[in-house]
């Protein structure tokens, strides 16, 4: 996410980090590769240049140059101005209605419907919610069908109607089957086009004027940049949106969208996307991604992230089995499988101070765990709850069945055997003298 602006901003930054004395040249060359970083970012000459000037502006007032750490003033008069750039608080959605109405709205291929559902399921988690998935493209019966099959994934109900093609009157059927259900959220999927055009301006218009949401969103795709900006506006001028979605920043390298949108249409980022599974979503939060985008990291988000896979009852029953030495396989495999429910591993590492760069050339293949999983899915339950058995000629036979070497089975039977003992340790209240062990 945004590794090309870190990297440039890093560099503009450098000097002022503390390699080098800092004096009144220096600063304005620095303010002015930050201004190059931006524009390469696709973040709108103006934006970039009043951001430089509040920067300087705000140097001078705090008379940068006379302070005890210069540099590190100045990095934060950039993070802060970052994070005012991108909204500076958290907004969240207006919850009011009952039933709440969300309204998505957005190009076609901009990530809406994907959203739609990372959001169904964002709410439906935090237990009080009953959300509801109303399909009102109807132009697209696939788009139908892609809602149906994301609700069925994420257990969420979907109202649809293939044969209707009043799409206000969908909305307005939603609605009623939302209040009749038990339903204390809607969320209300609409149709795109690849471009903005007066008839989707239209429709879209009259489904707001006739449901009147306590929400409207507008959802687009992050990697569009300038463009994006452009769209947010003339839907901001026909809608008057409350937020924005920007999706696919898992692919952004550059971040002009995100840092440029709220200074143009004035309507706060609320969520972001990240990935295409329907836990890839994240609350925006401007002074989190600030520290992102300088390489500070996001150890809150990381934590939150870890927070959100883990299930108390889950982690008492390994602790059990890890005490038992029943620890097996399949419960690695589990372990796997929350790991990767956090997110892309880029982005995961992105999020460690320091880290998004010292790896930034290592390509980090989100499919790093396929060949263990593959290992582990050619095993016999017996094996798996009892790896012990692995003899040379299973070994051969799992190795074959995964399409890995018996090599690599070894090695992952050999990791899993450390593991084990390693677990086993840190059970028998040993763990403080393992700590030690490897403090040595
Ligand atoms: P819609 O036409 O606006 O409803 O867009 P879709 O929800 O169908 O999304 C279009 C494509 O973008 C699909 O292939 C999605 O899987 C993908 N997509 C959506 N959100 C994200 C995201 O945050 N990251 C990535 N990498 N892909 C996404």
């Amino acid at each position: 996410m945004f590794n090309n602006l870190s990297e440039k901003l890093d560099k503009a930054l450098h000097v002022l980090k503390g390699h080098g004395s800092i004096t009144e040249v220096n600063v304005a060359e620095t303010l002015k590769e930050v201004r190059r970083a931006l524009l390469d970012a696709d973040v709108n000459f103006k934006i970039a240049k009043n951001f430089t000037n509040t920067v300087k502006e705000k140097a001078l007032g705090q008379n940068v140059l006379t302070t005890l750490q210069p540099g590190q003033l100045m990095v934060k008069i950039v993070k802060d101005e970052l994070t005012q750039l991108m909204g500076g608080d958290v907004e969240g959605i207006n919850m009011s209605g009952t039933p709440t109405i969300i309204l998505m709205s957005g190009l076609q291929g901009s990530g809406k419907t994907t959203f739609s559902g990372k959001l169904a399921n964002f709410l439906k988690n935090k237990k009080t919610k009953k959300p509801l998935l109303v399909a009102c493209d109807v132009y697209r019966p696939a788009a139908v069908d892609q809602l149906h099959v994301v609700g069925d994934q994420i257990k969420v109900d979907v109202y649809s109607d293939k044969g209707n093609t009043d799409p206000v009157a969908i909305a307005q059927a939603g609605i009623a089957h939302a209040k009749q259900n038990g339903h204390n959220v809607v969320i209300i999927d609409t149709a795109g086009r690849l471009a903005v055009d007066e008839a989707m301006m239209t429709e879209i218009s009259n489904i707001h004027k006739a449901i009147q949401p306590q929400e409207t969103l507008f959802v687009v795709d992050s990697m569009t940049g300038q463009d994006a900006v452009n769209t947010a506006k003339a839907f901001n001028d026909v809608l008057n949106f409350d937020g924005v979605i920007l999706t696919k920043l898992d692919g952004d390298t550059r971040g002009g969208a995100a840092i440029s949108i709220k200074s143009v249409v004035n309507k706060p980022i609320k969520f972001i996307g990240t990935g295409e599974k329907m836990e890839a979503i994240d609350v925006f939060y401007p002074s989190r991604m600030a520290d992102r985008i300088l390489g500070m990291g996001d150890v809150v988000s990381l934590v939150e992230r870890a927070q959100e896979q883990f299930d108390e009852a889950e982690a008492r029953k390994l602790q059990k089995k890890i005490a038992k030495n029943q620890f097996g396989f399949d419960d690695f495999l589990k372990q796997i499988q929350q790991i990767k429910k956090m997110g892309n591993m880029k982005d995961l590492i992105g999020m460690i101070p320091g880290a998004g760069k010292m790896m930034k050339d290592i390509d980090i293949d989100d499919d790093a765990f396929k060949g263990i999983e593959a290992i582990i899915h050619s095993m016999t339950i017996k094996e798996r709850t009892n790896p012990s058995i692995i003899d040379a000629s299973r070994k051969k036979r799992i190795g074959k069945g995964s399409g890995t070497s018996v090599q690599e089975v070894n090695q992952l039977l050999k990791q899993f055997n450390q593991m084990s003992k390693m677990m086993k340790m840190m059970q028998g209240g040993k763990g403080k003298a393992m700590m030690n062990a490897m403090k040595n």
